[in-house]
């Protein structure tokens, strides 16, 4: 296959053709890279912000065309696309501080002076998923590239519009040609061989266990770092003590935002027994609620699912479940599925597996130490929330479930300035926050004799 065509998930129909590169295509933008990298870490550490600014400035100037393609290739309501291209311009702003800040150490020693150095990798690879396009694309690229880095991107096969769109962005602004490079690809061919690519030195992986664990396995029979995010299976965990008015009204958002096509989507409500009736009552009108719809109205909250693919794949998990109650979704063209809410027991398929669609699986606990226990029953851990009016109680949950990234009495993950990633089967390493650009280097360390 040369080329693969983009569909709309709202309707169905073909938005473009993209070209997808073969390996030759692949290692001549590395060599290309290479090149480029040599001169962008040579750059004055300020020359390098001004460029990442002037970067986020244009993102910024594009924010509307940019969450447009990602109506079109993603089916993302419009407003929550805004979002995501101005998040973008925000990750660029951020990383811009810190080529200036990249700081090492002067080290006591005898005999003379001894001094770290933050290094960059060289070439970093980078492989999206199609949930996030361009998101998560930022953030691989604005920390490597602020720390000196040159970057292949490959976004999925599915989404690539977004991705490729910024890659032309980055030239408009300046950046070097060669610098960041964005390369439409199959993952086998591409994504694969950022791995083998003896000149990626580094190689970032955002996408399924499955392949994630892959790709490690390549990485490891090169010695290559690699930062794998990957599924989830995350808890919401609803105490009596909550406000359970709050609690439930924060549901529909909490795992069916992007169609619940959300690695961080809370796809399993846990009520504490004593207020588990009560509490699906006041969830049912809110799931009622939820707008799903054409995703440029701007009231829409949810939109399609990804493909015809997800939409069977997501089908195939509700198909004998017990279900509570259902939102309310498009009929006709498009990948449509309404918001699920499952009644599920603790061994069951939905209540373990990531469905990655919008179903919330919901199971009751009788305590403390049950509802811990049962948030940790799962291969994952990146994200999840809890609801008490209990301060103790919060900080006791939030210390116990085993998990990267934690809310109380709220469902937030993401924030470009504090760190994100997760446990266990849902990943390896950290993005975003304060240390992102240092993942992207490593420590020299030079002693200098002084006799
Ligand atoms: P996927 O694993 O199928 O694909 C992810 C990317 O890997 C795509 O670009 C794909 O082309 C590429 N790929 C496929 N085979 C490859 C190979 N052999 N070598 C190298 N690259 C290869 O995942 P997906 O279906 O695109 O995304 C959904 C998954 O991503 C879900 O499991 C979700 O939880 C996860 N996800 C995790 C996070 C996180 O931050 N933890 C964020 C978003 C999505």
């Amino acid at each position: 296959m040369s080329a693969f065509t983009v569909l709309n998930p709202a309707t169905g129909a073909a938005v473009r053709d993209v070209a997808l590169a073969s390996v030759e295509e692949t290692d001549a933008a590395v060599a290309r890279a290479v090149r480029a990298q040599r001169t962008w870490a040579d750059l004055a550490p300020v020359a390098r912000a001004d460029a990442l600014r002037n970067f986020a400035r244009v993102v910024e100037d594009h924010v509307e065309e940019l969450a447009q393609l990602e109506v079109l290739e993603a089916g993302h309501p419009i407003s929550s696309a805004r979002w995501e291209a101005s998040h973008v311009a925000q990750v660029l702003n951020y990383y811009a501080g810190a080529p200036e800040r990249l700081i090492g150490s002067q080290i006591p020693v005898a005999g003379g002076l001894d001094v770290t150095y933050h290094e960059p990798y060289g070439v970093v690879g980078i492989i999206v998923p199609w949930n996030f396009p361009m998101t998560i694309a930022s953030w691989g690229f604005a920390p490597a590239l602020a720390a000196g880095n040159a970057v292949v991107l490959k976004p999925a096969e599915l989404t690539p519009l977004t991705a490729m769109r910024l890659g032309d962005l980055a030239v408009e602004a300046g950046l070097p040609e060669g610098v960041f490079t964005v390369i439409p690809g199959a993952g086998p061919v591409v994504g694969e061989r950022f791995v083998t690519h003896p000149d990626v030195h580094k190689v970032v992986f955002t996408g399924s266990t499955r392949v994630g664990t892959q790709v490690a396995a390549g990485c490891a029979r090169e010695l290559k770092p690699v930062t794998l995010e990957l599924g989830g299976k995350s808890a919401n965990i609803v105490f009596a003590d909550a406000d359970l008015e709050a609690a439930a009204a924060a549901v529909p958002g909490s795992v069916f935002d992007n169609a619940g096509q959300d690695c961080c989507a809370r796809s399993r409500l846990l009520v504490e027994r004593s207020v588990y009736d009560r509490f699906l009552e006041l969830v049912e009108p809110a799931v009622a609620a939820w707008r799903v719809g054409d995703p440029n109205d701007e009231s829409t909250e949810m939109g399609p699912l990804i493909s015809a693919a997800q939409r069977d794949r997501v089908a195939g998990y509700v198909d004998g479940a017990d279900v509570a109650f259902r939102g309310t979704a498009p009929e006709g063209d498009g990948f449509w599925f309404a918001p699920t809410v499952v009644l599920a027991g603790r061994g069951d398929r939905i209540a373990k597996e990531e469905v990655f669609g919008p179903v919330v699986a919901v199971l009751p606990f009788d305590d403390e130490a049950d509802a811990i226990a049962l948030a940790n029953d799962t291969v994952y851990g990146l994200a999840g929330s809890i609801w008490t009016r209990d301060l103790g109680r919060g900080i006791r949950v939030s210390r116990g479930v085993r998990s990267g990234v934690l809310s109380v009495n709220s469902h937030s993950s993401v924030r470009y300035a504090t760190p994100f990633g997760g446990m266990k089967a849902s990943g390896l390493g950290r993005e975003l926050g304060p240390d992102a650009a240092e993942h992207f280097t490593q420590t020299k360390n030079v002693f200098y004799a002084t006799s």
